[in-house]
């Protein structure tokens, strides 16, 4: 059970990473206060949460060495009152901090709190991968469905946090060799150089999750041609990347934590970072992952 305590110095570690963005980067400071509630709204509703039922995850050793997530099926355990809880504390902090969503996302929490069924129909959404089911719920709720799926990720965000810190233990002194997550999959958002060799890190940009990972190979295709990797950074910032990979047009950014003093909280980390996005989008390269930031773009 991780105490108030915890959350709270959490919460300020947020805070406090994306005050100094804002204060060293002012350009961020709009995209830095939409997103500064959520991230912090979606931090106490982790904390909330009680540690998730394993009864339904084992895993298997023999598969995991060959490459395959502890939660391959991609379905994860939602507590349907849980679920209720963290809707209804996370939509008023998505309403404040990104008003061209407000009626949606108004029409979408009074479903919440209305229907009886709301909670049946918006799980099945979350935990499918299958898209017609999260078009026929943005057709029902009048919201576009690019926009459905962010606040669906969000939504969910929590729980699969939760999950990956209570999965993480299990698999930490396990090799695993691939880009994607270990525990669901996902692609990574930020790689961190840590430690005195500058050990390349990966953080999962579903669930958190931290992994290790070659420093010069492409997370995304495995590309380990170096003249076909680049890294982009600003003069005056250089703990601070982007890693290009020409071959297969996908980057990620990243941070050099080795003379850094205080290291920024890893879900406030990408966000200061967003600059480095837009100089490698300019060059032509797509996001490895799925960054809520580059889906809001397009809604
Ligand atoms: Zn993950
Ligand atoms: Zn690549």
């Amino acid at each position: 059970m991780v105490s108030d305590e915890t959350s709270k110095k959490i919460t300020g570690s947020i805070r406090d990473s994306l005050e100094k963005t804002k204060k060293d980067i002012p350009q961020l400071a709009g995209v830095v206060d939409a997103f500064e509630h959520l991230l912090v709204k979606r931090t106490i509703a982790k904390f909330a949460l009680p540690t998730p039922n394993f009864s339904n995850v084992t895993i298997d050793f023999a598969r995991f060495s060959q490459g395959v997530p502890v939660l391959d099926d991609g379905k994860i355990d939602i507590e349907k009152d849980s679920f209720r809880k963290v809707a209804l504390l996370l939509l008023p902090a998505m309403r404040k901090g990104f008003p061209k969503l407000d009626a949606p996302l108004s029409r979408f929490e009074s479903f919440i709190n209305e229907s009886e069924t709301a909670i049946d129909q918006l799980l099945p959404a979350i935990e499918s991968t299958d898209s017609t089911v999260l078009d026929e719920l943005a057709r029902n709720l009048d919201i576009s469905p690019t926009a459905l799926q962010f606040v669906c990720s969000e939504l969910a965000k929590p729980f699969t946090e939760k999950i990956a810190e209570a999965i993480a233990p299990l698999i930490q002194d396990v090799t695993w060799l691939k880009g994607y997550c270990p525990v669901c999959g996902a692609w990574p958002e930020l790689s961190s150089w840590k430690g005195p060799e500058g050990r390349r890190f990966l953080n999962c940009s579903v669930c958190g999750h931290e992994w290790t990972y070659m420093r010069t190979q492409c997370p995304f295709c495995e590309n380990s041609d170096n003249a076909k990797l680049e890294i982009i950074f600003s003069e005056d910032r250089k703990f601070e990347h982007a890693e290009l990979c020409h071959e297969c047009m996908k980057y990620i950014v990243g941070l050099d934590t080795r003379n850094m003093v205080n290291l920024p909280h890893p879900s406030a980390a990408s966000l200061g970072l967003i600059y480095l996005d837009f100089l490698a989008q300019e060059r032509g390269f797509a996001p490895g992952a799925t960054s809520a930031w580059n889906v809001l773009e397009k809604i």
